[in-house]
């Protein structure tokens, strides 16, 4: 069924930045026609003050004694660090790569938490070098490289113990990450993670700041949370019987979910982050334990919402009787999710409006590939031509993040939008920084 206005912007999907004005789509007072001349498209279009509200919302529900870390995988650039750690949120960091970021952002080593599978040796020793709040414990041969560089250093490493505890995430299965088949943490289920704890505890250079469990991605219903929460306060119980030790932290992850599409309901912050605190408090004092310091670790929901992509309207085939595929200017390289997780976009003609007929379409790239769909299915106006130009809602996390330069496509750049002003943020790739790279 078309939408019944397809120029209409549904508030929830689209950055709190964005309106028509004159028929145009503006974010933030920033015209798209004037965004798409100054620096190209594709260009992903960051509205800041809905990153900096989302941070704060989440910041203020979850309470003083909580913390709030954003999970930098989502979007990572040294802007986009400022205004949330600025706002008051630590940052996740996922690899050396993102560490760099952080440190040069001035993120205070002290609110940075590293994760990570396969974390190299050299990632381990900056991270201790720096003095990072949190180093997550994977596996039973990084809890030995952790110790083994903290030793060295002379200090104590802060360890969280990831802890996979076997429920099963209602996500795509590559965003589920807490059942025992994958290769994600300490399994609950074999006793690995009571061993983990046990280690970490007997070894002198580290400090056991307590357990993580993060469940996985796009999350809608906090059921999830309830039975991890659940089954790792059973672990807090049994750690405190066995070593006397209170487990002061409990990291619950990130994963919560937000709209692609009107279909999309995501849970409202202060209802998921009350009930989570809720599920937490109750169980604790099912086992006669202190409630933990309680942290979080959104990124999709802080940075998703924020950002658009402009996207020129290139060749258009009309598939007669099935639908119109609609190619763009960019694809599977600025936005992969389409193919790797059969997600779902929200797309609007974005240069103008049109009171045209609704057209079924797709949104195609320009790839070497027929699984380079940008929206599936999706209707624009029938009027549709060359040059005009589209916007594709909530592509603020995982995009850019996950672009590749398959076909030599340069990445697009990253343009913020405040106050009816826009400045780069991620320069655009250009042909000259690929063939830099080519020295054979
Ligand atoms: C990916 C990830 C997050 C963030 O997930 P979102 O779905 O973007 O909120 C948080 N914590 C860990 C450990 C992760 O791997």
């Amino acid at each position: 069924m078309p939408p019944a206005d397809l120029n209409a912007l549904h508030p929830d999907i689209w950055p709190r930045g964005a309106a028509r004005r004159d028929g145009v789509l503006t974010l933030c007072g920033v015209d798209v026609r004037d965004l798409a001349a100054r620096f190209g498209t594709p260009v992903l279009v960051a509205d800041e003050e809905d990153v900096r509200g989302r941070a704060r919302e989440y910041l203020e529900a979850f309470g003083p004694d909580g913390g709030v870390f954003y999970a930098a995988k989502a979007f990572c650039s040294r802007a986009v660090l400022r205004w949330v750690h600025s706002e008051g949120l630590g940052i996740d960091v996922c690899s050396g790569g993102e560490l760099e970021v952080a440190l040069s952002a001035d993120v205070d080593p002290a609110m940075i938490t590293l994760h990570g599978n396969n974390k190299l040796p050299a990632e381990i020793e900056r991270a201790v070098a720096a003095g990072i709040g949190h180093i997550v414990v994977d596996s039973f041969e990084e809890i030995a490289r952790v110790a083994f560089f903290a030793a060295q250093a002379g200090t104590r490493a802060r360890v969280l113990v990831r802890v996979t505890t076997g429920v099963e995430a209602h996500t795509h299965e590559f965003m589920a990450t807490a059942h025992d088949d994958q290769k994600f943490g300490f399994s609950l289920a074999s006793g690995a993670a009571d061993e983990a704890v046990r280690r970490v505890l007997a070894l002198p250079s580290l400090l056991f700041a307590g357990l993580h469990s993060h469940i996985g991605s796009q999350i809608f219903d906090t059921a999830g949370f309830e039975v991890a929460a659940h089954r790792v306060i059973e672990l807090a119980a049994r750690i405190h019987g066995e070593h006397g030790v209170h487990v002061e932290e409990l990291d619950l992850g990130g994963g919560f979910g937000i709209a692609y599409t009107p279909d999309d309901d995501p849970p409202d912050v202060k209802s998921l982050t009350s009930s989570l605190r809720a599920i937490v408090a109750f169980q604790c004092s099912a086992v006669g334990l202190p409630i933990p310091k309680l942290t979080i670790e959104p990124g999709r929901a802080i940075v998703g919402p924020s950002t658009v992509t402009l996207y020129e309207v290139g060749t258009i085939k009309d598939v007669d009787g099935l639908r119109t595929y609609v190619s763009v200017d960019g694809g599977m390289s600025d936005n992969i999710r389409t193919a790797l997780y059969d997600a779902s976009y929200t797309v609007v003609l974005a240069s103008r409006t049109s009171d045209a007929a609704p057209m079924l379409s797709r949104v195609v790239g320009r790839h070497c590939e027929s699984g380079d769909i940008v929206v599936r299915d999706c209707y624009l106006p029938a009027d549709l031509a060359p040059g005009d130009l589209l916007a594709v809602a909530a592509t603020g996390a995982y995009c850019r993040s996950m672009a590749s330069n398959y076909n030599h496509l340069t990445k697009p750049g990253v343009v913020a939008v405040r106050d009816g002003a826009a400045s780069e943020i991620v320069r655009r790739e250009t042909l000259d920084d690929l063939l830099r790279l080519d020295v054979g």
